[in-house]
């Protein structure tokens, strides 16, 4: 790591692109070899992140790329998204899991794991023979018509293909981890391949079809061209990351335009991540520039308290965030995985501290809480929806995106508790730790319980003194911020989200003592509604409410089991807060480790709840108000479960997930986002599957954004016409009577456009 940041750095100067006034400054990372953690939760976070990633079985999930190179396999490949698809995507981000946890923890078995995947990769790539290497199925036939300009891209089938270029993504970031954490010379050949085919791939190809591909999610692959280019100073492979990034996303930032309500999220926040790292290597601003403003529209206008985004996977409106307080799929892991490497890339970039408030606000509230503390699972979505829960992935099943990001979470708790210039070391988080500088001969042991006491301890061992700064970072939501260097109380002046620069010659056994104070307030969400999170310091708190209906709370294979799937409590039961919301904070009695009693409830640091229902966010009314809004909430909540109740199956057009889940299909189709509602529309035809379990459903009712006209589609139910009941409201009804799979297929007559549809729903009257 050590190696390839002094070649990014020499890039970095070479080009001249220092922005920042203080050159000799810059900030860099450390290795993360050369932090360890301490006993905390972060530390049994790495540990069970350890166990989980060692009861994967490498063979299983190797198997996609034996079988895409015809070679024979060694076990099945697994179920659930890694052989409906995806099939090889969970292998990817399990070497940047393996190649960041080898160097957190150093564990041998990890390392030879990953040794073991380098070498069966390189003998697939070697049998395809072409430099292609990869676990997309039929993937020879699917690479040969992109190369031939036979393409139809949509938002995640690209050619009726999930996500293609998402999934070798995962694997071109695996490699480049597996080289940068651990100096693989076999990934690295492996890697610089697969890039090089990949260029040839798209070499007779317009910029106008790139960009068509680009329509379908395909994770960061700019952002790994970039990297290729850090690792061989090649400019064909900067070339090629600006090639492949997403017009449609980069145009509105540079013009500072938040067009990105209703956008599949995190398929948009890995292309930013990829725009901020050809800024920094080309020079070119623009690029940086509209991370930027990427990032502070999401932290600022699009995140709930705990940093996560969005629901069912897509951005909502900044003025109504009401869909998300109501949806069982609240912000995906991922996102935050995503925001977060983003965050790291802005803060080493501008070399600005404020990005690690909401770097760390996430880290402790959605990161850390995204996995079970004891069994390891990961967790897919976060809801806010008072008194619903969240469901944990399993080692066997489960192969989510939010499982292959969430392998990799635990595994980097070092990355940024440190950060150092030339000679200079800076304090970023208060997590339990060592810094271990050997370049520098300098060593610092941290201390700490923080959030549950508000203090840390560093202890420096040098082994000469030596002068030098150590930078302590003052958050944003500290209070009283006080440092005593071996007992002795610091003249300093502090101001919010800065450092304080404490140098001096330093020698060693010299102590610092950092000491702070927190309080809770109530933090509304950005829509300004009337809802809001109690918040203590960066640390979120939430009170258990029930352990009752935790359907599926462990996930199988099974369909949408990623999603906490238990019946809804209606919203208006769950615990309001009525007058003064002072008054709340008030009545907030402190029982100790940052538990607190409200009322019947006990309020507790988020990050702490698991295998339990759990109330997150509170709506405050006037006693005025109270009456009125409160029996209007309780009449939607009564519509609301009475449709879901004669819900059999649905799907919501346009979402990725209810698409995939329902096995779409289609030609020359678009989709959208209008009017608070998703779509998609044809001018060929779509199809999906829905089931009506037990036949339990009598009609399909089709909701359409657009009026309709049946004259000019044809509406097929398992390849019959379907037989229309009636047609009103911009919505069909079908009969499906007696009818257990339905498999739906709508065509456009002579390529016109067909209506936009926006949901199919089963119903049983
Ligand atoms: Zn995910």
């Amino acid at each position: 790591m050590k190696i390839f940041l002094r070649k990014y750095k020499i890039v970095y100067y070479l080009l001249g692109l220092l922005i920042t006034s203080s050159a000799t400054a810059q900030m860099q990372l450390f290795d993360l070899k050369e932090i360890r953690l301490k006993d905390g939760p972060f530390k049994n976070a790495q540990d069970v992140d350890l166990k989980y990633i060692l009861e994967l079985n490498p063979d299983r999930l190797l198997a996609p790329y034996l079988i895409a190179s015809g070679l024979p396999v060694k076990a099945e490949r697994y179920g659930n998204w890694e052989s409906i698809g995806l099939d090889g995507h969970i292998a990817g981000h399990y070497l940047s899991a393996l190649a960041m946890m080898y160097a957190s923890a150093g564990n041998q078995e990890v390392k030879n794991r990953l040794d073991y995947m380098i070498s069966e990769l390189a003998i697939c790539q070697e049998k395809n023979g072409n430099g292609y290497v990869g676990g997309i199925p039929q993937g020879k036939v699917f690479w040969d018509r992109i190369h031939n300009g036979d393409i139809d891209g949509s938002n995640f089938g690209l050619n009726n293909t999930w996500v293609p270029l998402y999934n070798i993504h995962k694997l071109f970031a695996g490699l480049i981890d597996a080289y940068r954490y651990t100096d693989n010379e076999k990934a690295k050949s492996i890697v610089i391949k697969l890039g090089d085919w990949f260029i040839e791939l798209i070499r007779p190809l317009s910029d106008e079809q790139i960009q068509n591909i680009l329509k379908t999610e395909h994770g960061g692959i700019n952002e790994s061209f970039a990297d290729l280019y850090i690792i061989t100073k090649d400019k064909k492979y900067l070339e090629t990351a600006e090639k492949v990034s997403h017009l449609a996303i980069l145009n509105p930032l540079e013009k500072k335009e938040d067009k990105l309500t209703g956008l599949h999220a995190n398929t948009q926040i890995p292309k930013v991540i990829g725009f901020e790292k050809i800024g920094v290597l080309s020079g070119d601003k623009k690029w940086s520039d509209a991370a930027e403003f990427f990032w502070e529209n999401v932290t600022q206008k699009r995140s709930v308290a705990f940093g996560g985004n969005s629901f069912a996977e897509h951005f909502n409106p900044t003025e109504d965030f009401s869909g998300m307080l109501k949806s069982n799929q609240g912000p995906e892991t991922c996102n935050s995985y995503n925001m977060e490497r983003l965050g790291k890339a802005l803060f080493l970039d501008k070399n600005d501290v404020s990005y690690l408030d909401f770097y760390e606000r996430t880290l402790y509230n959605h990161i850390l809480s995204s996995q079970h503390p004891q069994k390891g699972g990961f967790v897919y979505f976060t809801p806010i929806r008072p008194n619903h829960y969240r469901v944990y992935s399993q080692p066997e099943t489960s192969m989510w995106c939010c499982v292959g990001s969430g392998l990799e979470n635990h595994s980097k708790y070092g990355e940024l508790i440190y950060s150092h210039s030339d000679n200079n070391v800076f304090v970023n988080l208060f997590i339990p730790s060592t810094l271990d500088w050997k370049e520098k001969d300098i060593y610092i042991e941290q201390s700490t319980k923080f959030p549950f006491e508000n203090n840390t301890n560093l202890v420096l061992k040098l082994k000469k003194s030596k002068t030098f700064s150590v930078n302590i970072r003052c958050p944003k939501w500290a209070e009283n911020f006080e440092i005593s260097i071996n007992g002795k109380i610091q003249k300093i002046e502090t101001k919010p989200s800065s450092y304080v620069m404490l140098k001096r010659k330093w020698k060693s056994g010299d102590q610092i003592s950092v000491k702070f104070k927190t309080s809770t307030h109530l933090e509304s969400l950005p829509d300004g509604s009337n809802w809001s999170a109690f918040v203590n310091g960066p640390i979120v708190l939430a009170a258990k409410t029930s352990n009752k209906d935790l359907d599926g709370l462990f996930a199988d294979d099974s369909r949408m089991g990623h999603v906490a799937s238990g019946k809804y409590y209606p919203l208006d039961q769950a615990y309001a807060m009525i007058g003064e919301k002072a008054d709340y904070i008030a009545k907030l009695k402190e029982l100790g480790d940052l538990h607190f009693r409200l009322d019947s409830l006990e309020l507790e640091p988020f990050f702490e709840i698991h295998d339990s229902r759990y109330q997150m966010y509170f709506q405050n009314y006037t006693k005025e108000q109270y009456k009125q809004k409160h029996d209007l909430l309780k009449q939607q909540e009564i519509e609301a479960m009475a449709l879901e109740a004669k819900t059999i199956d649905k799907i919501n057009c346009g979402e990725q997930q209810s698409e995939v889940d329902h096995g779409y299909k289609g030609e020359k189709s678009d989709s959208g986002y209008d009017d608070t509602k998703s779509w998609r529309s044809t001018r060929s035809y779509i199809s999906y599957q829905l089931l009506n379990k037990n036949k339990s459903g009598k009609f399909l009712d089709i909701s359409c954004i657009d009026e309709f006209n049946t004259d000019k589609i044809t509406i097929l139910i398992n390849e019959k016409p379907a037989e229309i009941i009636s047609l009103e409201n911009k919505t069909i009804r079908l009969n499906i009577d007696k009818v257990e799979i339905v498999n739906i297929k709508i065509r456009s007559h002579d390529g016109s456009n067909s209506p936009r549809f926006h949901q199919f729903r089963i119903l049983k009257d």
